[in-house]
């Protein structure tokens, strides 16, 4: 049996076109939908993201603004910016690229952001509002591997889900994500012991290590649904995803899985602060 491959690349394609008509229309009615991107220092990584975000928001007719900030910037001036941007009418959501340089507190800054403009949902506020099940812009990644995954019908409800990672933006709203969907969650980490035995009990994995095909294929269980977060540059992720496709019962491919579904994450989501916006 071949399994299913959950294609974020078509995903996010097919709701760019979507999100394009929105924008149309919001246009006509006299808002258009700004993300603001702030960029400190210049880590190349970093730089390409930001420079993906605003060719995606180009592409669906929505306007970037682009604050580049010098490396040496200090927490209080990145501060300052975040308030001209959530003070900004015109700006909807503002995404501060991670990471930023050592001597910036990054949590401080994150957590300055505007609640109604935190489409990239960093802010502990976010995060809470989120775990609770209430309603909040979710960090970016998680939020569209649970699109993808239910874009496909895939019922999470009672699986026992295992994330490996626990990072504020990726592994732990992954894991309340899940947890809000009633699976069963365990969250693994560099401390976890026997991990291998843990993941060969998951129906569903999420790879959220950093490390590159940390995740053996050997450890995975049959007919499991296996999502790698990963990206690395030589194009694999965190997951040993080679003849994946005679174990498990769904996959996403690395590149093309869930690297695509982030971005447009984070313009359905700022297109979704602009609609609120026009009814306030
Ligand atoms: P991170 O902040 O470095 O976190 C890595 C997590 O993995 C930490 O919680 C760490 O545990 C855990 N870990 C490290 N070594 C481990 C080990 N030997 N055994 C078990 N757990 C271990 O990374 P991240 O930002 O969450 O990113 C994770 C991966 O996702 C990376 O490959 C990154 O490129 C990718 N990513 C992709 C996107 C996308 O758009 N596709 C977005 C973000 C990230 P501790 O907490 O104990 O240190």
């Amino acid at each position: 049996m071949n399994a299913l491959l959950l294609d974020g690349k078509k995903l996010a394609s097919d709701s760019e076109i979507d999100i394009k008509n929105q924008v149309e229309s919001l246009v006509k009615s006299g808002i258009y939908p700004t993300l603001a991107t702030i960029l400190v220092g210049s880590d190349p990584a970093s730089e390409t993201y930001v420079k993906m975000k605003r060719n995606t928001c180009a592409r669906v007719g929505m306007k970037s603004i682009a604050v580049e900030l010098s490396g040496s910037t200090t927490t209080e001036e990145l501060i300052k910016q975040i308030d001209i941007l959530n003070n900004d009418r015109n700006v909807h959501g503002i995404l501060l690229q991670h990471p930023v340089p050592d001597q910036i507190d990054e949590r401080a800054c994150f957590n300055k952001i505007a609640i109604n403009k935190d489409v990239d949902g960093v802010t502990c506020l976010g995060f809470g509002n989120m775990a609770m099940g209430l309603d909040a812009y979710g960090s970016c990644t998680p939020a569209g591997i649970i699109r993808l995954i239910e874009s496909y019908n895939i019922d999470i409800e009672g699986l026992n889900a295992v994330v490996v990672g626990r990072s504020p933006i990726l592994g732990k709203p992954m894991a309340m994500m899940l947890l809000n969907k009633n699976a069963t969650v365990t969250i693994c980490h560099s401390r976890t012991k026997n991990i291998e035995s843990i993941i060969k009990n998951a129906d569903l994995i999420v790879g959220a290590v950093g490390i590159p095909k940390f995740i053996k294929k050997n450890w995975i269980k049959e007919n499991s649904i296996v999502i790698d977060a990963g990206y690395h540059p030589e194009k694999c992720g965190d997951i040993d995803l080679e003849g994946i496709e005679k174990i498990a019962s769904a996959f996403t491919p690395v590149p093309g899985g869930v690297g695509p579904m982030t971005i447009n994450t984070l313009i359905l989501q700022t297109l979704q602060s602009a609609l609120k916006s026009a009814k306030d």
